[in-house]
């Protein structure tokens, strides 16, 4: 099938991992992708997927992808017809997706409007009631007044949470199970979401102890109609952030019934809001199964991969072209089927006991995986991870026709990827990946604390990490 159409020229917004994805997904629909390039990341591996790249000066963030007047200028002077925001920086901000509307730019993802309604966890939550979906206790909207606050969380009854309105990667969350721990968090809370988010309001919801987070990964297109590719499981976190994803969920299993209702309250939401391109729906499960609605993410996000790879559907090309007013062919729900199992490990620069940030230069880079693992990433040799930068620097994804498939091929792929000069969580996710409590798929949100894997790690001399090394640098000096 040839196509006629004029190639657009599209500004990719983001750097690391999610940059090269996006513009995989340029080149395949036949787009220009554009990279950006900062004082901060001269080689990034990210402009090897684009067709032409821009210089933003500065070091910052600010100065640099959060910079819309240095944005809008280069979009100006460089004839750019779309943005793809990734994730984080500009991705939920709806005054820029507004203002792209306003200049005749297409921005690749929903429109203003649909952000502005669902990225507010208060609003979200607002909306998703009322399009009947069920929802925790919790404050009507944002709480005003420690005083409104303290009056609302006695009435729901402790534990509560304490969560930014505009929160996002686990940032301003407090849990509070007296009502003295929460006098104590109120203010610190109120701090860090104004910090964080440039918005310190503050809303309260009933705290779920040990629960499952199950989200629902969904694309609308521009009239209305909504799709959804199953759901994923994330409750393997650190610090409210995920840090290991799976699809479809093992705390579902083989319950169908559940795994439908869920699907069916997404598309519901959806479509109530009249939601217009990819986006994911996330629920907090209890222990005996009942589902709430959390929040929305109105982007792509972080473990797409896993629904890709067990849908085998592209969802970076499909915001483009929905973004685009192109055919996404997807004929109906029903040709959305999945097949197997996908996981997908964050590897992140950090302590993998303390689970603390640890900056550095990567020294050496080399891989050497099983068939079929897939590698996200933004990794080379003396590539600087400066405390700018999201400790996030790959996504290890394997899959298998069964989940015992995938996760001995994660081990495998795990031991086949070596990363030095800066401290990984390579090795957490190794005990992980054989522990017991993951390998029969029952584990919670708690799990780090109550299972502590990072008390088994072992950071030792390993002999084969020295033959991946060495045949890499054979194989460079070879000029292969
Ligand atoms: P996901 O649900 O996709 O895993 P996360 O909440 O972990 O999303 O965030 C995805 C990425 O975006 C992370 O790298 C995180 O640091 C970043 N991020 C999330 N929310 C914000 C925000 N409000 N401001 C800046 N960065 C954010
Ligand atoms: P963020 O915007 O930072 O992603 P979320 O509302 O999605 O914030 O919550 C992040 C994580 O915090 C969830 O994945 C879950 O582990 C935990 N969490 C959020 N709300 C609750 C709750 N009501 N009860 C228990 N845990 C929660
Ligand atoms: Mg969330």
């Amino acid at each position: 099938m040839t196509s006629k159409r004029e190639p657009k020229r599209i500004l990719i917004l983001n750097r690391g991992e999610i940059a090269s994805r996006i513009g995989k997904a340029c080149r395949e629909l036949g787009h220009i992708g554009i990279g950006v390039w900062t004082d901060n990341e001269r080689n990034a591996t990210h402009l090897e997927f684009c067709d032409e790249w821009v210089y933003f000066s500065g070091k910052s963030n600010k100065e640099t992808y959060l910079n819309t007047e240095k944005v809008f200028k280069v979009i100006e002077e460089n004839n750019i017809d779309a943005v793809h925001p990734g994730y984080g920086f500009l991705s939920e901000d709806y005054e820029f997706a507004r203002m792209c509307e306003e200049r005749g730019v297409t921005f690749i993802g929903p429109s203003s409007r649909s952000i502005e309604l669902m990225s507010d966890k208060a609003n979200a939550k607002a909306t998703a009631e009322k399009a009947g979906l069920p929802i925790l206790p919790g404050s009507k909207g944002k709480v005003e007044t420690v005083e409104e606050a303290m009056k609302i969380s006695e009435e729901i009854g402790f534990p509560v949470l304490i969560k930014a309105t505009a929160g996002g990667g686990g940032r301003g969350l407090r849990v509070c199970h007296t009502a003295d721990e929460f006098k104590r968090n109120w203010d610190s809370a109120k701090r860090e979401a104004g910090k964080s988010f440039n918005d310190d309001s503050l809303i309260i919801e009933k705290y779920v102890i040990n629960p499952h987070h199950i989200e629902i990964q969904i694309l609308s297109n521009k009239n209305g109609k909504t799709y959804h590719f199953y759901e994923r499981e994330c409750s393997i976190q650190r610090k409210h952030q995920k840090i290991v994803e799976e699809a479809p969920s093992p705390f579902i299993g083989t319950d169908e019934e559940l795994r439908a209702k869920m699907c069916e309250c997404a598309v519901q939401l959806a479509e109530y809001v009249k939601y217009d391109n990819i986006g994911t729906v996330e629920f907090i499960l209890d222990e005996n199964k009942n589902f709430y609605f959390l929040e929305m993410n109105t982007r792509i996000q972080v473990e797409h991969t896993v629904t890709e790879e067990i849908t085998g559907i592209d969802l970076v090309v499909c915001m483009t072209q929905v973004a685009l007013g192109e055919e996404v062919g997807i004929p109906s729900q029903q040709w959305i089927t999945k097949i197997g199992h996908a996981i997908e490990c964050r590897i992140c620069c950090e302590d993998p006991i303390t689970l603390i940030p640890s900056p550095g230069k990567v020294t050496a880079f080399e891989t050497s995986f099983p068939q079929g693992t897939r590698f996200d990433n933004c990794l080379y040799r003396d590539l600087e991870i400066t405390p700018d930068f999201d400790p996030m620097v790959g996504k290890l994804v394997t899959k298998g026709i069964m989940r015992p498939v995938a996760i001995r091929k994660m081990r495998t792929a795990l031991r086949g990827l070596l990363i030095e000069g800066i401290k990984t969580n390579v090795p957490l996710h190794q005990v992980i990946m054989s522990d017991e409590t993951f390998l029969e798929g029952k584990y919670a949100t708690n799990y780090l604390d109550k299972v502590n894997p990072q008390g088994d790690v072992q950071t030792d001399f390993n002999s084969e990490r020295i033959y991946i090394k060495l045949a890499g640098i054979e194989a460079r000096e070879a000029g292969l």
